[in-house]
């Protein structure tokens, strides 16, 4: 029996999934696979979990003993869930553990085991009855990862298999499989006989959402962060007290928005912990917005912008928009707390969002897509909603991957209006207009197994004897034509052979956890004594955004003040008065500004020293030298990411060791600690071998195409210069494109960036293009297709 604490009880008390408790027990006890439908915030994570080890699962001397599994799509859920379910089970929380890659607290108590889908998917590859599990909880199924479609359609098998244990050996539980879902669009699971062969149990938790008033705008402003910004400053001055939560794509408009609201509202000159980047990325790959999108030339370029400029008072209507009717009138505090949230923060720092603002301050969070549904914050009364998201998109026709800023669906809009009516009446300030909403939002956003490559997971299930991939009960199935494009890569990848089975490469492949691209770079590897090198290099590659934008750099001064607070001492930052003012500090500032500037760009320079055409070779660079110097100052006076880094570290002695026990000629490798410099015959052979996992994205210099396009302009700059990737881009749905559509540029954070236009190479491979980021009210694309770039070919 569990014993929790009078608070706990107080707040479990008013869950709505704590009402249900019985009936999804009894659901369970009934049926070996239910569905909990309820809305973010009700309780599910937090409380299902409970319940299961509270009837006994996860008890080691029970009829139930095997562990509780719960899936996540996010680190960040499955970090902040287990630490919030391991304090309000008291006494009992230590049976309560995460394991995210390279990471976790897992023990021989564990019972309740919070995990990435990643993860149970790799322990699926070993042990395919999941036998250390009484039961898995797959949540936020709504969310349509692809870890967790698949999961969905392995574990629908596995249920079947270990009834068909239990029934041989008594010795063997069956399994219960708990899916679970914000939203009540569940028929990609229920109506899907191919998945589930008996419709699963369903059961809706009653929400108990307060009403949310929608505020559209009257327009639509595509300088969303702009817009964020001076409604935020609005709604400020003008509403009642209560916290804010503003959705924003990723992490570097969050720092330059936290740095414009701070500035006004937050306290001193000290942008320092706004800007602070204190990173952990616990694993690959990336989450998509954590993809850093960088600064391009011909992109919003907010950044320098005059904030002085906007008048607050100068337009009635906007400010007719925040006169709300509430019971609690007048407006809020004077001062904001202003809080990041996205998946790279530090958990330490996420948990800060839980905490009440100081008193005298507003509680503003500034979000990323983790709040949409995965962690739920207190106090949040009103919302400002940007309507966009970082996406993954995927031709499946010609294979192009591409990171864009698009709409959000419908679907995902109303989860991010509702997190404002969880306590009380809330209100939601939509930063588009109706029109755009409904002519331009999808009805819900596409799983994204539809919007990747799925080389990957072909190539991850043929090794696991499912030769028929077309076969396999994929809640949506991928269209045919990804699946034909990812044999074919696998088969040009000597993964599988020509009639689709897998060869002996691909299962070493399969082996690694890598993608089946940077698994085949390491495996020819070893060419020109190389092995060492293509170890850290695909570990570098698989690994997050390594670099820290110049404008997130940390100045060298205020280091010293972060880590100080780190040791636990008092943040008085947001204490100071709303007040500024253009003092000699802010000289100083500028000062410092231009000193890091040039520190940064010294840095880069040094990174290309090997080779100044490839970004795969200096990023090979930055591992070596952190080998030399593994510390943090040493990347944080070279703009790197001490955690991303470090996982690196990890990721490369894991690949060392698999090479060693798994391929009988690598037996007694040993990669040593610190690299010498590779040779520049080396240097090369690691571009051929980058390229010969990438070898169908590659682009040729427009000028030197067979027969190149007629150009009106003659490019000034190496970012200028047209490319055409030999692949065609082609339109969606089979329309064709303009010219400038098909054309690929050099993206400005490349190595390439800096050469003059005779200089810029024939040939670029690239890792993924990155489309114009925004779509604007008129439909209209606004900047150039960018190739992510990993080396020139000569
Ligand atoms: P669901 O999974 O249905 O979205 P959760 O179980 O995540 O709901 O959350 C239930 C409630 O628990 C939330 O409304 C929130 O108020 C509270 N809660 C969750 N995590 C924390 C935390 N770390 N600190 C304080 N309250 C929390
Ligand atoms: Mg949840």
């Amino acid at each position: 029996v569990v014993t929790r604490t009078p608070e706990i009880q107080e707040t479990r008390f008013r869950l709505p999934v704590v009402a249900e408790e019985q009936k999804i027990m009894e659901a369970i006890h009934d049926n070996d696979i239910v569905i909990i439908c309820g809305a973010t915030g009700s309780g599910k994570t937090t409380q299902v979990p409970q319940f299961l080890f509270e009837s006994g699962y996860g008890v080691p001397d029970g009829p139930t003993p095997g562990m509780i599994g719960v899936t996540q799509p996010r680190r960040v859920a499955a970090v902040s869930m287990s630490k919030r379910v391991g304090e309000e089970m008291g006494d009992y929380s230590h049976v309560v553990s995460y394991q995210i890659r390279f990471e976790g607290t897992v023990d021989s108590k564990t019972a309740i085991k919070f995990m990435t889908d990643g993860v149970l998917l790799r322990e699926a590859a070993i042990d395919i009855a999941l036998r250390k599990y009484s039961a898995i909880i797959i949540d936020e199924a709504h969310e349509r990862s692809v870890n967790t479609d698949i999961l969905i359609a392995m574990l629908s098998r596995v249920v079947k298999l270990r009834r068909e244990l239990a029934e041989e050996d008594p010795t063997i539980k069956p399994l219960k499989l708990v899916i679970m879902s914000a939203t009540l669009r569940v028929e990609e699971f229920t109506q899907n006989s191919n998945l589930f062969h008996t419709t699963p149990r369903i059961i809706e938790v009653e929400g108990r959402e307060h009403s949310v008033t929608m505020h559209f705008a009257k327009k639509t402003n595509h300088d969303y962060v702009d817009e964020a910004f001076r409604k935020i400053c609005r709604g400020h001055r003008k509403l009642p007290p209560g916290g804010m939560l503003v959705f924003m794509t990723g992490q570097g408009e969050i720092a330059q928005l936290s740095k414009r609201l701070k500035a006004r509202f937050g306290g001193g000159m000290n942008t320092a912990s706004t800007t602070k980047v204190r990173i952990s990325a616990n694993e690959a790959p990336m989450e998509v917005e954590d993809i850093d999108f960088g600064e391009v030339d011909d992109d919003r370029n907010i950044n320098d912008r005059d904030d002085d400029d906007i008048s607050i008072a100068s337009d009635e209507e906007e400010d007719k928009e925040f006169e709300i009717e509430d019971e609690e009138s007048g407006t809020g505090p004077l001062k904001m707390h202003i809080l990041p949230l996205f998946s790279l923060l530090p958990t330490k720092e996420q948990m800060k969002v839980f905490e009440p603002p100081p008193e005298g301050h507003r509680l503003v969070i500034l979000a990323t897509n983790v709040a949409e549904t995965s962690l739920t914050i207190p106090g949040i009364k009103y919302v400002f909603d940007t309507g966009r998201s970082k996406e993954r998109k995927y031709d499946p026709v010609s294979g192009v991957q591409s990171f864009e800023i698009g709409w959000i669906s419908k679907a995902s809009a109303k989860q991010r209006a509702g997190r404002a009516g969880r306590t009380g009446p809330g209100h939601c300030w939509r930063l588009y207009s109706s029109a755009v909403y409904e002519r331009d939002f999808p009805e819900f956003s596409e799983p994204e197994l539809l919007r990747m490559p799925i080389e990957g997971v072909v190539l991850q299930l043929k090794s696991m004897n499912l030769q028929h991939v077309v076969n396999f009960p994929f809640p949506t199935p991928p269209p045919r034509e990804s699946l034909i494009k990812a044999e074919k890569l696998l088969t040009y990848l000597n993964a599988i052979s020509q009639t689709g089975q897998v060869t002996p490469i691909g299962s070493t492949m399969s082996i690694f956890p890598l993608s089946p691209r940077f698994a085949r770079i390491l495996l020819i590897g070893h060419l020109h004594d190389c092995l060492p090198y293509t170890v850290a290099l695909v570990a570098g590659l698989s690994a997050g955004e390594i670099y820290i934008p110049e404008n997130q750099a940390i100045p060298a001064a205020s280091v010293q003040e972060s880590k100080k607070n780190d040791d636990g001492s008092d943040d008085d930052e947001d204490n100071r008065g709303a007040v500024t003012f253009r003092t000699t500090e802010d000289v100083l500032a500028d000062d410092r500004r231009a000193k890091i500037r040039a520190a940064f760009n010294a840095a880069h320079k040094n990174f290309c020293y090997l080779d100044d055409k490839s970004d795969a070779i200096k990023l090979l660079q930055v591992v070596g030298e952190f080998a030399h110097d593994p510390t943090e100052s040493w990347c944080d006076s070279h703009f790197v990411r001490f955690k991303v880094l470090k996982e690196i570290k990890q990721l490369q002695k894991q690949l060392t060791d698999l090479l060693r026990t798994n391929i009988p000629a690598f037996a007694n490798l040993s990669v040593p600690d610190t690299l010498d410099p590779p040779s520049q015959k080396q240097v090369q052979a690691l571009k051929q071998m980058v390229a010969a996992g990438f070898i169908d994205q590659v682009a040729i210099r427009a000028d030197k195409a067979p027969t190149p396009p007629e150009m009106y302009r003659k490019p000034k700059r190496a970012i200028d210069v047209p490319y055409l990737p030999l692949i065609p881009l082609e339109g969606e749905d089979g329309h064709k494109l303009e010219l400038e559509e098909k054309l690929v540029y050099i993206h400005p954070s490349s190595p390439l960036a800096h050469l003059s236009v005779d200089e810029c190479p024939d040939y670029i491979v690239y890792a993924y293009l990155q489309k114009a980021g925004n779509t604007g009210a008129d439909g209209q694309k606004r900047a150039k297709t960018r190739m992510h770039a990993l080396t020139d070919l000569t």
